[in-house]
Parts: C-alpha cells; sequence; structure tokens
C-alpha cells in the first residue's frame, strides 16, 4: 500500500518523541511527560505500523530500554531481559488469554502479581554469594551497579534455602522506593535547597544509578523479587513455588501473589489488586499475568522483546499530564476563595477530568502554576482531582507568574487574607455567591433537607428577590411562587409544604444550616448535646462554648462571634420565632457515623492528648462511626498520639506503617 506522505511525517514524530521520551526517562531519570502519556505514544505509532505495514521496517518498538549509560561499566545479560507486552482493558486481557491458550493447545495456570513501578534489576549469585548487580540497560547489555546494590540492605549478599547450592543464579526483580521514604528523602531534600524527585520511580532510579555508592547507601531503597533465572533446569516446575522459595530464601517477594485458572478469575484479581493499590506503601502500575507452568512457558517462548508467557495488565493512569487553561477562582459560603484549574479535560484514575482543585493562593505561588502551563494531575481513589506540578520544561517563552485576584470575583470586595491562615476570604456578607451558597447550604440533606430547593430554584428565588437570606423562605407563599418558571400549583406547594417541614429539623442540623466557620456536622453536635434550643445557643457565653468538650477554642470563639454579628441576630431571631432550632434530639447521627471519614476505621488512641481525656477521644471516634482498639495491628487506620504516647505502639505503627497522627491531625481529621 502507498502511503501517504502525512502519514510518514507522522509516523517520524511519534518515532522522535518516543526516542526522546526514553532518553529521559531510561537514561536521565526525569521524565517530562506521565507514563500514560508516553504509552499513548507507543499505541499510536503501534497502530500506525498495523494499518502501514511498510512502516514496520523501520520500526522501534521493538527495542528494549534504552542504552546503557556509558559512566558505568557494561554488564551483558546472560539472558536478555525483556520488556512486557501490555494490556489496557478487560477486553484485551481476555483476546491475550484466549491467544495464550491457544498456543499452548491446553490449559495452564497463571500467576498474578502486582506490578512495581520501579526499575529492573538482575543479581547474580555464585555458589550463593552476590558476584554481579546490573539495571535492564537495553535488555542485552545493562549497567553494573554491583556496589551500588551492596549498599541496599534487603538484598541478601548470601543466600540461604537449596539456592545456596546453586553454582550460577540470577535473581530478577524490581528496585523501588516506599512513598513513606520518598516522602522523607524529599522533604530532605527541599529543606537543604536540593531538587526533589517527581515520583518515587524516579527517585528510586536516580538513586540506584549513581557513579558513588555512598550516596545510594543514604538513599531508602527497597527491592522486590520475582523471578529466578539459571543455566541449570531448576528442581521445579511452577513459578508459583518460585515466588514462594524466593520469600524462604531471604527476598522480599510482594505478598499479593496468587494462582488464577479461568479469565473470570484473572478478571477478578486484577480488579481486587487494582482495588488495594492506594493503600500500598510503593507504587504499581498493574499486575503481571504469567503463565505458571515452566513446560508451558518454554514452549510458547518470547518475541525479541516480551515474553509470549506473560503480559502486563495496566491500571488506568492517576496521573496524566494536559493543558491548564485557565485558573479561576469560586466563592464558597463563608466566603473562602478556592482557586482552581480549567483544564483540557483529561480521562484519568477512570474518569474525565475537566476542573482541578488549587487549595489555595499559596499552593499555586509554592508550585509556581501557571496558565496555559502543561500540568500533571493526580486522581487516587476517591479524591477530588489535583495539580500536582507544572512541567516546567514544556513552558513557552512568554509565560508569566500567575497573579492571584485582589477583588471577590462575585462582588467586587476587595479579598483579605487572615494572618496564620492559608486561605483569601471575601468578607462582605451580602456578596451574592456567598448568599447563594449559604442558602444551598441550610437547604442541604445535612442541614435543613428542604426537598426540591435545588440550586437552580435557589438561585431563580434570589434573582427574582423573593428571597435575600434564609429566613425568608418561611415567609414565601404558594401563590406567589406556581406561576414562576419551572413550578406549578402542584410543585410549589410541595415546596412550601417542604420549607414547613423542616421547621422541625434537630438542633445540630440547625447549627450545620447557619454556615458558621468551623462548624460542621460534628462541631454542631458537640453543642448541641450541651444546649437544648437555638435561643440557648445564641445567648451562650463564650466560656460555656469553650468548655464544651472536643470543640476547641477556634470553634468556640467563631460560634460566638456569629451570634453577636449585628448582621445575623436579626436572621437567627426570625428563625427562633418560626420555631427553629427547639428539637434537640439529633436524628442525623447516623447519617453523620456512616458518612463520616472515620465510619469503619479503627484507631488506637495513645499518650495524654490536650484537649480530650482518651475516654472522650474515644468516644467521640465511635460517635463518629470509627472504632477503637487498645493495640496496633495491621488493621489498625491510624495511632493518635498525644504527649508521651507508649513506645510499643509508636514502634509497632513505625513497623507496620501505620500512620501517626497528632492531636490537631486528630481534629482535622473529625472537622472533615
Ligand atoms: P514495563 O515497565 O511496562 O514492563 C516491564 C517491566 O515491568 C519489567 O522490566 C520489570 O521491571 C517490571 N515489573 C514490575 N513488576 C514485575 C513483576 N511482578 N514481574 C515482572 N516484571 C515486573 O515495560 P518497559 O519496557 O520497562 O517500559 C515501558 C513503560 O515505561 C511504559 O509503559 C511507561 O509506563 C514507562 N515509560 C515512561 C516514559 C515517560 O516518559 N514517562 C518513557 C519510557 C517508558
Amino acid at each position: 500500500m502507498d502511503i501517504d506522505e502525512s502519514i510518514i511525517l507522522r509516523a517520524d514524530t511519534l518515532k522522535n518523541e518516543i526516542l526522546k521520551h526514553r532518553r529521559l526517562y531510561y537514561l536521565n531519570d526525569s521524565p517530562e511527560i506521565a507514563d500514560a502519556d508516553y504509552d499513548d505514544l507507543v499505541l499510536e505509532l503501534k497502530a500506525l505500523e498495523e494499518t502501514y505495514k511498510e512502516l514496520k521496517k523501520t520500526s522501534i518498538l521493538d527495542q528494549v530500554g534504552f542504552m546503557p549509560n556509558e559512566a558505568f561499566s557494561p554488564a551483558e545479560h546472560f539472558v536478555p531481559m525483556l520488556s512486557l507486552d501490555n494490556v489496557f482493558t478487560e477486553g484485551e486481557l481476555s483476546a491475550w488469554y484466549d491467544r495464550t491458550i491457544k498456543l499452548i493447545g491446553e490449559s495452564p495456570s497463571f500467576t498474578c502479581e502486582l506490578k512495581i513501578d520501579g526499575l529492573a534489576l538482575s543479581i547474580v549469585y555464585e555458589n550463593g554469594i552476590l558476584s554481579r548487580a546490573a539495571t535492564r540497560g537495553n535488555g542485552i547489555v545493562g549497567e553494573d551497579v554491583t556496589n551500588n546494590v551492596i549498599t541496599i540492605g534487603s538484598i541478601p549478599k548470601n543466600l540461604k534455602s537449596e539456592l545456596k547450592n546453586i553454582k550460577y543464579l540470577e535473581i530478577r526483580g524490581e528496585v523501588y522506593m516506599r512513598r513513606s521514604d520518598f516522602s522523607v528523602l524529599n522533604a530532605q531534600r527541599q529543606s537543604t535547597g536540593l531538587s526533589i524527585f517527581a515520583n518515587p520511580r524516579n527517585a528510586a532510579a536516580g538513586s540506584l544509578r549513581q557513579k558513588d555508592p555512598k550516596i545510594t547507601s543514604e538513599r531508602p531503597l527497597s527491592f522486590f523479587a520475582y523471578q529466578i533465572v539459571s543455566d541449570v533446569r531448576l528442581p521445579w516446575s511452577e513459578h508459583f513455588e518460585t515466588l514462594k522459595l524466593l520469600q524462604k530464601s531471604g527476598f522480599e517477594v510482594e505478598s499479593h501473589f496468587r494462582l488464577a485458572n479461568e479469565i473470570y478469575q484473572l478478571i477478578e484479581t486484577v480488579r481486587s489488586l487494582g482495588s488495594i493499590r492506594d493503600s500500598l506503601d510503593y507504587d504499581t502500575d498493574g499486575v503481571v499475568l504469567k503463565v505458571n507452568e515452566y513446560k508451558y512457558a518454554e514452549m510458547i517462548g518470547s518475541t525479541s522483546h516480551a515474553p509470549r508467557w506473560a503480559i502486563a495488565y495496566k491500571f488506568p493512569p492517576e496521573e496524566r499530564q494536559t493543558l491548564l487553561k485557565s485558573i479561576e477562582v469560586s466563592v464558597g459560603k463563608s466566603g473562602r476563595i478556592t482557586p482552581y484549574a480549567v483544564l483540557e479535560p483529561v480521562r484519568v484514575g477512570g474518569s474525565v477530568v475537566t476542573y482541578a482543585t488549587l487549595h489555595n493562593f499559596g499552593q499555586v505561588k509554592l508550585k509556581d502554576i501557571r496558565e496555559n502551563d502543561t500540568v500533571v494531575i493526580k486522581k487516587a481513589g476517591e479524591v477530588i482531582p489535583e495539580v500536582v506540578r507544572p512541567v516546567v520544561e514544556l513552558r513557552g517563552p512568554d509565560s508569566i507568574p500567575w497573579e492571584p485576584v485582589q477583588n471577590c470575583p462575585s462582588c467586587g470586595s476587595e479579598l483579605v487574607k487572615f494572618e496564620d491562615m492559608a486561605d483569601t476570604y471575601c468578607i462582605n456578607t451580602n456578596c451574592k455567591e456567598q448568599l447563594l451558597q449559604r442558602i444551598i447550604n441550610f437547604a442541604s440533606k445535612q442541614a435543613m433537607d428542604i426537598e426540591g430547593l435545588s440550586e437552580q430554584r435557589i438561585k431563580f428565588l434570589l434573582g427574582k428577590e423573593l428571597i435575600k437570606n434564609a429566613a425568608d423562605l418561611y415567609d414565601l407563599k404558594s401563590l406567589q411562587i406556581e406561576n414562576l418558571e419551572g413550578f406549578g400549583k402542584k410543585s410549589a406547594e410541595n415546596l412550601i409544604q417542604a420549607i414547613e417541614d423542616s421547621k422541625s429539623r434537630s438542633l445540630d442540623r440547625v447549627l450545620v444550616s447557619l454556615t458558621i466557620q468551623h462548624v460542621g456536622p460534628v462541631a454542631a453536635r458537640l453543642i448541641s448535646s450541651e444546649f437544648k434550643t437555638l435561643a440557648e445557643v445564641k445567648n451562650a457565653l463564650p466560656e460555656r462554648l469553650e468548655a464544651i468538650a472536643g470543640l476547641g477554642p477556634v470553634t468556640a470563639e467563631s460560634v460566638h462571634s456569629f451570634f453577636s454579628s449585628p448582621l445575623n441576630i436579626p436572621i437567627v431571631e426570625r428563625l427562633i420565632n418560626y420555631g427553629i432550632g427547639n428539637e434537640k434530639t439529633s436524628e442525623s447521627d447516623e447519617l453523620i457515623s456512616s458518612s463520616h471519614v472515620l465510619a469503619n476505621k479503627t484507631y488506637v488512641v495513645t499518650g495524654t492528648l490536650e484537649r480530650y481525656s482518651r475516654t472522650q477521644a474515644e468516644d467521640l471516634i465511635r460517635k463518629l462511626g470509627g472504632k477503637t482498639s487498645g493495640s496496633v495491628s495491621k488493621k489498625t487506620t491510624a495511632v493518635i498520639a498525644g504527649n508521651m504516647p507508649g513506645a510499643n505502639k509508636i514502634v509497632a505503627a513505625e513497623k507496620l506503617n501505620v500512620p501517626i497522627l497528632s492531636e490537631n491531625e486528630f481534629e482535622e481529621l473529625i472537622r472533615s
């Protein structure tokens, strides 16, 4: 087939791009683009080569890795270190499964292992003693990093078990950096003015591939073994046994490996391993599925760049690159201003993302995020997408730093930043956007729960000036609204009835509805357990509020100043006159405890806290749906440590990688 000039040009561009990114990734350990974006380039070139077979003659897609860096002695591999073919969907996995069974002619079993995001390492043992370690390089020749590898504590220098008697043995696996070690390393580097690593994979590769082994020895590197290569036939027949033997022989092996037979089991496994990846202390980018029986693996062999007996099922990317089109700001119900990024839509973490939070002005400055930057977006698990960093290398010459807005985008009044607070505020209480957000909060499920009072309807009622604040809702008459757009007689009556019904909401919900700074469902419950009515809370002296266990002085002060404000007093008094806030019963208890971040999590409280007795803290955790325990185990979500915490508990938490929270962090958690 004659190939159009434009296709040849596109293929050349892709090749050059891919080679450039391989160099940056493998040789310099500093990639410019996210892995998923690199994979997209490869997929596009692959598709072109499939359509225009002529292009295959000059393909670069069969090459493994990159030429070794000449700064290291070359280390030729006795058996080539190949790459892995990828699949990205369950359908593609199914097709690979069918192909493999067809090639073998019988049904093998498969081992499923998490794919660790680090760099491959080969370690040679002669008569049980470590004699050489090498990176993968281009698969044929790697870089000799023996002196560096010797400094990694978790790699055995002498083999245990029956492996020690084998004359020549090569162990392959992945060098990686734990997420917790990576955070500490980056914090240390930042505090000494050194550049920080973009992710644990780059940190691991950059740390292993050092000319000076002393530097490697100072870096927290770890190693998971996953393969044995030998020139003699191994006296066992399955890969699963290899993994168990590696464990017995002093190697760390990623512990979630398992066996599967049928395709539905493979799919179940990739789903369940995918669901735990956020909870691990190391980055994983997929699951490697390998034919378990060596006789079958040998039978189908390898292509020039990847084994046919294995496949990497890649998880949906958590990081992606995209264009940040503009930085906008939103006004919250308390007047807090939040900058956010408007993005070129991008698929990340399984969904399409168009907006990402930038948290506050300080964060934008610190990360130097600018409009028109290419940025890395991250969406881990359920978390709201955020901008991790700009890709500075791709910035144009006319790029200028972003300047925070000085005025509220809704009402135009000057923004205020209070000392000791990260956020900026619009303090105009008549600001239209704040008003809208406050009434949305008032009517929301967790507050007055007014059915049918949607954001759109609130906007409409505000626009028609039928309401100016939440109290006005209770003066609305069905007749006033039944002829308005979007209403009819029935829907108007229903809305008025729903507003009427909301008068009986419990005191804690009423407190949530008022938009008092720092008062969410938890603080509202603490307050409502001390008072009978809204009128009592309104008249409470600051000392009485401060004495509420768990509330804290800042929240107490905020409650007091809210009810003393001349702007709020008439509204609150009207609400009281309508009979609102007389119901003490906490009907939202169940709602809070099942939906709170603490729900179903287990905490251990240790040491003396400043603002709670141990029993109070534990009661609070249980009220919020969490569990408490007296000892730290793998099931512990976090340890809350006050002064003089129990040494055993701290040691156990560190060993098991259980987070240790301060009292302040605990309070942040209960308020979230
Ligand atoms: P790969 O990383 O997709 O798969 C092969 C590697 O997986 C092996 O070499 C091994 O190191 C590793 N691995 C981890 N756990 C394993 C296990 N349990 N069993 C077997 N192997 C395991 O392939 P590759 O050829 O090394 O690299 C291609 C990938 O590298 C791309 O898909 C992309 O993610 C990344 N990359 C990124 C850029 C960039 O610019 N961001 C550039 C080049 C490559």
